[in-house]
């Protein structure tokens, strides 16, 4: 059987050139031709982020690695972290707050609706950060981020990434973001393992001094952006580095505009054909991802058993969550993935199995 087409909420299909990278001869991690590497990497990252910030680095770990370090690295016991909750991640994150001993103000939406901005900027007087999830792969929908940066006052504000960096806009300058942090496996086209992250100034001056995670301090991980000089503190994961590395690579060489506009008709042509199918769309019409749609099973139809049936033809899409958990599917159109020949493909796929 060909490898299958990848249309979960993750992984998606690593580019070719992705899996040429991962395939090089090691270096050392600390050997002079990786830490350039690793030092094109950071600008990579900087570029695709819309970011100047000094401290963009992969993480080593997955995307819930980039949250937890978000998290331990600005929030002390005690202080108020405003959290959005409109799905999963959502209140991974209102657990990972807590884990900190945070007081967790929760503004909550229903899971396919976006959350209102201004509620979040009202939901406490002083917070020290405003935390929310700028797609949320469980159910499909974006939440809007610009307003939060120019009402967030004093605090700051942390926003995942994970399912939007490469596949739609992301400016962390420009929309005063001081905290993100993404996954590799979604929109970048690269194979889970790292989360890309990027520190503002403002965030990089309130680091907790010693973080209840040693692993991920990152006042530990970027003292090389003071000294100038790179010293162990963990091995780096090189075949991943040089995975990431070339994933941005393919990015940049197409232009992220250009990725976002891909990604955009792809999905935009994906949720067309679902309702020409007679499917009803679950996100709310206006905040829908094209990366990720989330969609109803027709009524009686066991979404489980059309699942097996795609993915025994080489097709692999994901099953619902919450409220759409047992009644509908999440499509992913990420990174290489996002093509219209996959949409093509999946539509027939999916008509022939319901009909
Ligand atoms: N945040 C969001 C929005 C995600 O979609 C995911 C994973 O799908 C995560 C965080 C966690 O990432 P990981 O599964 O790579 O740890």
């Amino acid at each position: 059987m060909s490898d299958p087409v990848l249309m979960g909420p993750g992984p998606s299909n690593p580019y070719p050139e992705v899996m040429a990278a991962l395939g090089r001869p090691l270096l050392g991690h600390l050997d002079p031709e990786f830490l350039a590497l690793l030092d094109e990497t950071g600008d990579r990252l900087r570029a695709v982020f819309r970011t100047t910030n000094p401290l963009t680095l992969p993480i080593s770990g997955t995307g819930s690695a980039g949250m937890e370090a978000s998290f331990v690295n600005v929030v002390r016991p005690g202080d108020v972290v405003v959290v959005g909750v409109n799905g999963l991640f959502g209140e991974r994150m209102c657990d990972v707050a807590s884990r900190c001993r945070a007081e967790v103000v929760r503004v909550d939406a229903d899971w396919g609706a976006p959350i209102d901005p201004s509620r979040l900027l009202a939901a406490h007087p002083s917070p020290a950060v405003i935390a929310v999830v700028h797609a949320e792969t469980s159910t499909g929908v974006r939440n809007d981020i610009e307003e939060l940066g120019a009402g967030k006052g004093d605090a700051l504000l942390l926003v995942d990434c994970v399912t939007s960096l490469g596949g739609i806009p992301v400016e962390v300058d420009a929309w005063g973001i001081d905290i993100a942090y993404a996954g590799t496996q979604k929109c970048l086209g690269v194979p889970p393992g790292l989360a890309p992250m990027t520190v503002s100034e403002r965030a990089r001056e309130r680091l907790v001094a010693k973080p209840q995670s040693w692993y991920l301090d990152l006042g530990m991980i970027s003292r090389y952006l003071d000294s100038g000089a790179r010293t162990y503190h963990h091995t780096a994961p090189i075949s991943m580095v040089y995975a990431l590395h070339a994933g941005l690579g393919v990015v940049l060489d197409e232009g992220l505009e250009r990725a976002w506009a891909r990604h955009r008709e792809c999905g935009g042509a994906l949720q067309a054909g679902l309702e020409k199918l007679g499917l009803e769309l679950f996100a709310a019409e206006g905040h829908r991802l094209p990366q990720l749609t989330s969609v109803l099973a027709p009524v009686g139809v066991d979404e489980k058993e059309v699942r097996a049936r795609l993915l025994a033809g080489g097709i692999e899409i994901g099953g619902g969550l919450g409220p759409l958990a047992g009644r509908g599917w999440r499509i992913g159109c990420m990174g290489h993935t996002a093509r219209a020949r996959n949409v093509t493909l999946l539509l027939a796929a999916l008509g022939e199995v319901l009909a």
